[in-house]
C-alpha cells in the first residue's frame, strides 16, 4: 500500500511520523515537514512502518550523506540531516521523555554537541554470511538478519574498516565458510575490531561457531602478515544459537589479548567483552561534566555503580576520599583491577557484583555513602536499587544514562527525596538517534 504524507515529527528512534488515512506511519530518513510518497512495509495495530518511494518536498535541512548505504543498515538515521536539526531532535526527545514518562518539568540544559561527526566509533562489529559462495560482511537490515553490505562505514574508525575488509578477504582466500544460522554449519560468525587512539593499538576478534578449524595457524600467520597494524588477535568461540555476539570461551591467537586506551589522563585495559564507551573524545567531555556536577571536596565516599572498567570512579578518585566501583561483567572487572594497578590508585575498590544486590546489602549496614554515580545499560536501573539508594541517602547522585526513556522512568522514583538540579544531554552518538545524559540529584533537606 502506498500513500502520500507530510512528516509531522519524529518517533523516539528518529523516524519521521506521517499520519494519513487513520494510520500512524514511521518512516526512516524522512525529515520534519518533508512530503513523500511512501510504501507501507509493515502494518501493525498501533503503528506502521513505511519506506520512502519518492520525496516530493525536501527539507532545507537535508544534506548529501557520505554513506551510500543510506538508512538501510538502521544505524545512522540522521546522516542526511544538518547536524543542528539532529541536535534539536535529541534535545526535544530528552525534554519530552522526561515530561511524558517521568512527569519531570525541569528544563534540560543545552546538549553538548560532538565535534567529530565522522569515524568517531572505536568499536565495530559485523556479522558474516555466505553470499554467492563468498564470505560477506555488513550490518543487519533493521528487524532482520539480511545483510546490508558496505565498503566503508562513516562513523566507524577508518583503520578498523580496513581491518574488517582485509580480514574478510583473507577468510575468502582460505575458503573458510561463514557460519550459517539456518543450517548451523560453517565457521566465522562475527568480526569485532576495537581501536585505541592514544596507543595506536588494534584488537581483532574472530567470533567462530567452532573451536578448532583446519589451517588455523597458517591463517593467523596470514592475518599477522597482511595486517601489521593489528596488535592482538583473539578467537572467541560462540556455540550459542542466540543473537548474543560473543561466546564465553576465548583464545588469544596473537599479542596480549587486550588493548589500552587513555581516558581522563588514566590508562585502561580493554578486553573483548568489557564495555568501553565508543566515542572517546565525547566521553572526556561527559566525564568533565560529571566532575563539574559533583564538585567533590576530597572527603567523600563515592559509589560508582555499573562501573564497567571503573573509568568514572577512577576519574573521580583524585577528588574523593574513597571510591567503590561495582560491576557484574567478569572481563570488565578484570580490566578494572588491572587498570587500577597501572594507574596506581590507592583509594579505589573494585567489586564484582550485581549493582542492586550490592547496594541492598550496603543499605542494611551502617555504611555511609556521600555520592552515588550510576551508569546502567539501556534498560536503566531497578526499583530495588533506587529503594536502597533512598535508604542510604547520599547527598548527591549523578545518573548517567544512554536512554532518556528509562532515565525518566527511574528519575520519577527519586523525586520524593531528591531534587533534580541539572540534566545535561551529551551527544556521544552523532548521526544516530541515541543520546547520553547526565543528571545531578541532590538530597532534599
Ligand atoms: N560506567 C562505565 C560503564 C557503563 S555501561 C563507563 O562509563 O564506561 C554499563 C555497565 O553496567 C556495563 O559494564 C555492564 O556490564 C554493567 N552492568 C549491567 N548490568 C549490571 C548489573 N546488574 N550489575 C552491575 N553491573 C551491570
Amino acid at each position: 500500500m502506498r500513500l502520500v504524507g507530510k512528516c509531522l515529527g519524529y518517533s523516539s528512534e528518529g523516524k519521521g511520523i506521517i499520519k494519513e488515512q487513520g494510520l500512524i506511519v514511521f518512516v526512516k530518513g524522512l525529515f520534519l515537514n518533508e512530503v513523500a510518497e511512501i510504501e507501507i512495509t509493515y502494518q501493525g495495530k498501533d503503528v506502521c512502518y513505511g519506506k520512502i518511494i519518492k520525496l516530493l518536498t525536501l527539507s532545507p535541512q537535508r544534506i548529501v550523506p557520505h554513506c551510500k548505504v543510506g538508512t538501510a543498515c538502521g544505524g545512522c538515521v540522521f546522516q542526511a540531516l544538518a547536524y543542528e536539526s539532529e541536535l534539536k531532535f535529541k534535545q526535544d526527545k530528552v525534554q519530552e521523555d522526561l515530561i511524558r514518562i517521568g512527569n519531570i518539568k525541569k528544563d534540560v540544559a543545552a546538549i553538548v554537541p560532538c565535534q567529530n561527526l565522522l569515524h568517531y566509533r572505536n568499536k565495530i562489529q559485523v556479522p558474516l554470511q555466505n553470499i554467492k559462495g563468498k564470505v560477506t560482511y555488513g550490518f543487519y537490515r533493521e528487524f532482520s538478519h539480511s545483510l546490508v553490505t558496505f565498503e566503508e562505514c562513516f562513523i566507524e574508525n577508518k583503520a578498523a574498516n580496513e581491518v574488517i575488509k582485509k580480514t574478510v578477504s583473507i577468510i575468502n582466500e582460505f575458503r573458510y565458510p561463514a557460519y550459517d544460522e539456518d543450517q548451523k554449519t560453517g565457521i566465522f560468525r562475527h568480526l569485532l575490531v576495537r581501536t585505541s587512539e592514544n596507543f595506536k593499538e588494534i584488537m581483532l576478534v574472530l567470533v567462530t561457531a567452532i573451536d578448532e578449524f583446519p589451517g588455523r595457524n597458517t591463517f593467523i600467520k596470514a592475518l599477522m602478515k597482511q595486517l601489521p597494524e593489528v596488535t592482538t588477535i583473539i578467537q572467541n568461540i560462540n556455540v550459542r544459537t542466540t543473537n548474543v555476539i560473543l561466546g564465553t570461551k576465548e583464545r588469544i591467537l596473537f599479542g596480549s589479548g587486550f588493548i589500552k586506551e587513555k581516558l581522563s589522563g588514566l590508562v585502561f585495559k580493554i578486553y573483548p567483552a568489557s564495555f568501553f564507551q565508543i566515542n572517546l573524545a565525547q566521553t572526556e567531555l561527559l566525564y568533565m561534566k560529571i566532575k563539574e556536577l559533583l564538585k567533590l571536596q576530597g572527603d567523600e565516599i563515592v559509589l560508582d555503580a555499573y562501573s564497567g572498567l571503573g573509568t568514572i570512579g577512577m576519574a573521580l578518585s583524585p577528588y574523593a576520599r574513597q571510591v567503590i566501583s561495582v560491576e557484574n561483567n567478569e572481563a570488565a572487572v578484570q580490566g578494572a583491577k588491572e587498570s587500577l594497578r597501572i594507574n596506581n590508585l590507592k583509594n579505589v575498590t573494585i567489586i564484582q557484583d550485581d549493582a542492586t544486590r550490592y547496594l541492598e546489602q550496603l543499605a542494611n549496614t551502617p555504611a555511609k555513602l556521600d555520592v552515588i554515580v550510576l551508569d546502567p545499560p539501556r534498560k536503566g536501573t531497578t526499583q530495588a536499587f533506587i529503594k536502597a539508594a533512598l535508604k542510604l541517602k547520599p547527598k548527591r547522585i549523578v545518573y548517567v544514562s544512554c536512554d532518556p526513556a528509562t532515565l525518566a522512568r527511574d528519575l520519577k522514583d527519586f523525586v520524593a527525596q531528591y531534587e533534580i538540579k541539572q540534566i545535561i544531554p551529551v551527544d556521544l552518538f552523532p548521526r544516530t538517534y541515541h543520546v547520553e545524559n547526565c543528571v545531578l540529584l541532590t538530597l532534599k533537606q
